[in-house]
């Protein structure tokens, strides 16, 4: 299979690229190179944001119908590469493929169509005295997204982006770019306006920085790291452009006195471990009460150690590698330093067996982490989980809210009450009650370093939407 594309979308069509520096994509589990893309410059930058700015009248102006319409011609043509879409995650990201197929390829379709629903009703106009109060779309956005779920990723700030009435230039993760270009032929059979929508692919330093920096793009929606988030709004600040950033996150999972411990750990250490622990909103802190502290050990080692690691196509596969050797080697750095700063280790570790080919890291549970420790504070992006003590719920919440991050968490008791009074204590953007399930219209998004803004459902579409009063 062939993978490599040397072409980016443009205006309304692939539009091939001169020789000149590539972006080598590799097999995680393999570690061999599968494919290249092109690199892009700051030049194809300027030429994508042309398109996606003489584009955006035409689609500002289409109906609210008109652009239902496209979407879900667009819903159709990717739910017909769903099968090529999770293949391409497990081989570029290395996702195991039977989670790939439900979440890296199921997901994005569930929120695509959501989509096609709220652009058919966009937020109606408003009556405020003598003011007629309206919502227009922002102008020309500029999204950059990561790896760990790169199609579900680009399709939560494209399809809003759309749904709005903005026109989009899209930068991938250079991780993970292959999911992209399958999108992007999608797309084009969808047959948008040309210009509507627009793919250069590269590295962040460059296709990234441009697109963040340029003074045609109104507003960039991005989704990564805290410290690249950090220095896209210097970019903005500078044109005062609108951003929206979904960023890192160190979540707490509270487990409560009078929880079900056994449901609550064994779904908490799936949680802290899906995708490999590469997930913004992974639950990498249990915290336990000290009462039921030892025998939760017991259940989060047992549940650590029957994972099955391997190549993401075996279907008994359940963890597969991380994305790449330096991911790999920042994980193991953390769990060196986290067990010198006195954490005790219960499973997994720097010494486990592992493939003996791929960039996997063993599912590690580390006990009697120091909540003010590093294995406690940062991001760590592997299957790693930090267990801490608590005894009473004044203290849980402290711990859980003793981060500069502030995006999910989850708390379990018997008492829904009791729960949802914890749940409104915790500084983040989002908490499960009880392994509640994930709900693709609620608002996502980040208190604290987390980010700003929301992205999926309505509150999602209203980020590329900017408000008029008109007074009569
Ligand atoms: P990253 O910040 O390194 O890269 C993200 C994207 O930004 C990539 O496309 C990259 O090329 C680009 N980029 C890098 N430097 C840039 C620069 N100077 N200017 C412009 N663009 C630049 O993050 P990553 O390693 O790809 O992803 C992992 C991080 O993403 C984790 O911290 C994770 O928590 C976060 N994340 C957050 C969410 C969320 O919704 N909150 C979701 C997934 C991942």
């Amino acid at each position: 299979m062939d993978l490599a594309r040397t072409d980016f979308y443009l205006d309304g069509q692939w539009v091939a690229v001169g020789p000149g520096e590539t972006v080598a994509v590799r097999n995680p589990a393999t570690e061999e190179v599968i494919a290249t893309v092109p690199a892009g410059t700051a030049a194809d930058v300027d030429r994508a944001v042309a398109a996606a700015r003489a584009a955006f009248p035409g689609w500002a102006d289409a109906t609210p119908a008109d652009r239902a319409a496209r979407l879900d011609r667009l819903h159709t043509a990717l739910r017909a590469r769903a099968d090529g879409i999770a293949r391409t995650v497990a081989l570029e990201l290395g996702t195991p493929l039977k989670v790939a197929t439900r979440i890296q390829a199921g997901l994005p379709l569930t929120v695509l169509h959501s989509y096609v629903e709220l652009a058919a009703r966009p937020p109606a106009d408003e009556t405020v005295g003598n003011s007629l109060v309206v919502r227009e779309p922002v102008g020309v956005v500029g999204a950059i997204t990561p790896w760990n779920y790169p199609l579900h990723q680009v399709v939560a700030k494209l399809a809003p982006a759309l749904a709005a009435g903005c026109t989009v230039v899209l930068k991938p993760s250079e991780l993970t770019p292959l999911t992209a270009y399958l999108l992007f032929d999608a797309i084009h059979e969808a047959g948008f306006p040309p210009g509507v929508v627009n793919l250069v692919t590269g590295t962040g330093p460059v296709v990234g920085e441009a697109i963040a920096a340029h003074p045609d793009v109104d507003m960039v929606s991005f989704t990564g790291s805290t410290a690249t988030g950090r220095r896209i709004s210097h970019l903005a600040a500078d044109r005062i452009a609108r951003v929206a950033l979904e960023l890192g996150g160190k979540s707490a999972n509270i487990v409560l006195d009078d929880a079900d411990l056994a449901t609550a750990v064994k779904v908490g250490v799936d949680n802290a471990f899906l995708n490999s622990g590469q997930t913004c909103t992974a639950w990498t802190r249990l915290l336990v009460h000290r009462d039921r502290y030892d025998e939760a050990l017991g259940l989060a080692a047992r549940a650590a150690e029957g994972y099955r690691l391997g190549d993401p196509f075996d279907p008994a596969t359940r963890l597969g590698p991380l994305v790449s050797a330096a991911q790999r080697d920042r994980v193991l750095g953390h769990v060196a330093r986290g067990l010198a700063d006195g954490g005790r280790l219960v499973a997994g570790g720097p010494d486990a067996p592992l493939p003996e080919r791929g960039f996997f890291v063993a599912p590690t549970v580390i006990a009697d982490v120091d909540p003010d420790s590093a294995l406690a504070q940062e991001e760590i992006f592997g299957p790693v989980l930090a267990v801490i003590g608590f005894d009473d719920e004044d203290e849980a919440v402290a711990i859980a809210n003793n981060s500069r991050y502030g995006l999910a968490g989850a708390v379990w008791s018997a008492d829904g009450e009791r729960a949802l009074r914890v749940a409104r204590r915790m500084r983040t953007g989002a908490v499960d009650v009880n392994g509640a399930p994930f709900n693709p219209l609620a608002p996502f998004g980040g208190y604290k370093q987390s980010g700003l803004g929301r992205e999926l459902g309505r509150h999602g579409l209203e980020e590329f939407l900017q408000v008029k009063a008109i007074q009569r």
